[in-house]
């Protein structure tokens, strides 16, 4: 089905699509082509109250009393859905995004995984029995936290959307997520196809705006029970200061500069195309890029020019041509500052070998660029810059990459291609990040827990333990003794 352009979106709220009491009602525009796709509400406070207001009343309501078995028949039902308008939903987010469609439908299936493994997943959800000893039974009960806020950028709108419903619905939560006012679309979607398959009003509400602003005051929102927050290491930390009084739940999901190691004894035949693969698709502007290209100084020279010939070489283009390997990026404005990273980069003494110049037109494309002569402690090296630019740095030997791969203040992925087994485990060890990948350039996957270390954030996605994020542990004390217990002696 072609996705109906212009389309108006509501806001999702109490099970419809409603105008927003803020009045305010924005042009959502595609990035690629700089025309306008649809008009959107955003939320202002009155609809986040409404907002929260649904989902508190959702979870002490009929939402909270769903047993288990109906919550995993819900998520299979919105796992179906997706798959069902898959076509609706890869063009919608393409065309929001600017993201090449063959990486977006990807990340579409990636969706429909997603809520079924946690459809799966609802089964683990249990108390335990312990023996205390003497006439004292305990047994644990696990409970949803309650009103969950769930705050996601733009870089992946509909799958960080469903990374966070998905764990939160299983556990029984019910849930106010704020987009990116940038890209609302599938997430409002989405939320209406979930209303579609039966999940309840109030379970599931969407309110996109302004961070900020609307994204602020969700979170410092007093019915709010805990926070799930996917974007930069920056707005992070803004929210943890937020979440300190009154103490909310919380779990950060966070920034990356994430290397990609190449030893001389790789299989480069697969590490150089795959390397080239794990910075650009998504236009490099994935948490987990693997933006820091670490090559053993014997393989240096040979390996940037095969690298930069290749990357010179992707198909960048309309995000709706199925050959595309690289869209657009999400707007002109953040195009400039990705290029702002390159000159500084060039201030630095570093050597731009492909790329490096934004390309002309409306559309807000940047072309892959790669950066070579790079010292770790360049800014380049240091920070994210969140477009399609890498930085390849030597190293002489195993201690160096170590001491170079955690010499930044992110730890979420890193990539290791190597064709020594034992190596390949050493490392995976060593260094600091919440993930690692041997010989693979895939990070993503429902069941294995997704997330980082140091500044790239706490707590985790995808995995069995997400669901713990969502549930409070209560322990539950029984005398089974047909004494009265009078401690005092009274
Ligand atoms: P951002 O922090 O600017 O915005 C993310 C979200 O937070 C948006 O919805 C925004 O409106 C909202 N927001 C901004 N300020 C806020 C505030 N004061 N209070 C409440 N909400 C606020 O990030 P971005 O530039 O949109 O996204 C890119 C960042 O996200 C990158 O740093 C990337 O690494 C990170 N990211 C991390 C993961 C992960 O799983 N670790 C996944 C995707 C993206």
């Amino acid at each position: 089905m072609a996705v109906a352009t212009e389309r108006e979106y509501g806001l999702f709220i109490n099970g419809e699509l409603v105008e927003p009491a803020s009045g305010d009602v924005r042009e959502i525009m595609e990035p690629a082509t700089g025309s306008l796709l649809a008009r959107a509400a955003m939320a202002g406070e009155a609809d986040v109250d409404s907002a929260v207001a649904a989902a508190r009343a959702a979870v002490d309501g009929p939402w909270g009393k769903t047993p288990a078995t109906e919550r995993s028949r819900l998520l299979h039902g919105l796992a179906d859905a997706v798959g069902a308008n898959r076509k609706e939903l890869a063009e919608l987010e393409s065309r929001n995004v600017g993201k090449a469609i063959s990486s977006v439908k990807a990340e579409v299936h990636g969706a429909a995984e997603n809520f079924r493994f946690y459809a799966g997943a609802v089964a683990s959800i249990a108390g335990r029995s312990n023996p205390i000893g003497g006439s004292l039974l305990g047994y644990t009960l696990k409970e949803p936290v309650g009103v969950a806020a769930q705050i996601v950028p733009w870089n992946y709108p509909l799958l960080m959307a469903t990374w966070k419903l998905a764990p939160a619905l299983a556990a029984g939560c019910a849930v106010v997520l704020k987009p990116d006012p940038a890209t609302p679309l599938t997430a409002l979607r989405l939320a209406e196809l979930a209303g579609e398959v039966g999940f309840p009003p109030g379970a599931i509400n969407i309110v996109p705006g302004d961070g900020p602003s609307t994204g602020a005051y969700l979170v410092r929102h007093p019915d709010v029970d805990k926070v799930a927050f996917t974007g930069s290491t920056r707005t992070g930390s803004e929210i943890m200061r937020l979440c300190s009084e009154p103490i909310k739940r919380l779990t950060l999901e966070l920034g990356g500069k994430s290397p990609n190691i190449v030893f001389a004894d790789a299989d480069l035949d697969d590490a150089i195309p795959s390397s080239v693969w794990a910075i650009y698709y998504s236009a490099g502007q994935s948490c987990e890029a693997r933006s820091r290209v670490l090559v053993e100084r014997s393989l240096y020279d040979s390996f940037v020019a095969r690298f930069a010939g290749l990357a010179g070489g992707l198909r960048v283009g309309d995000p709706l041509d199925p050959g595309t390997q690289m869209g657009s990026l999400i707007s002109v404005t953040h195009r400039d500052k990705v290029h702002a990273f390159v000159d500084m980069a060039r201030e630095e003494g570093a050597e731009v070998v492909t790329g490096g110049e934004p390309a002309g037109g409306e559309g807000a494309f940047y072309p892959p660029t790669v950066i070579a002569g790079v010292e770790s402690r360049m800014v380049v090296a240091q920070e994210e810059i969140f477009g399609p630019v890498v930085t390849i740095i030597p190293f002489e030997d195993e201690r160096d990459v170590v001491r170079i791969a955690n010499d930044v203040k992110y730890g979420l992925m890193a990539t290791v291609w190597t064709g020594d087994p034992g190596r390949g485990h050493r490392l995976a060890s060593r260094i600091k990040a919440g993930m690692v990948g041997i010989n693979m350039p895939y990070t993503a996957f429902p069941g294995l827990p997704f997330g980082g270390y140091k500044q790239s954030g706490f707590g985790r996605e995808l995995g069995l333990e997400t669901l713990d994020l969502y549930l409070e542990t209560k322990s539950v004390l029984v005398s089974t003794s047909t004494k009265p217990a009078n401690p005092f002696g009274l």
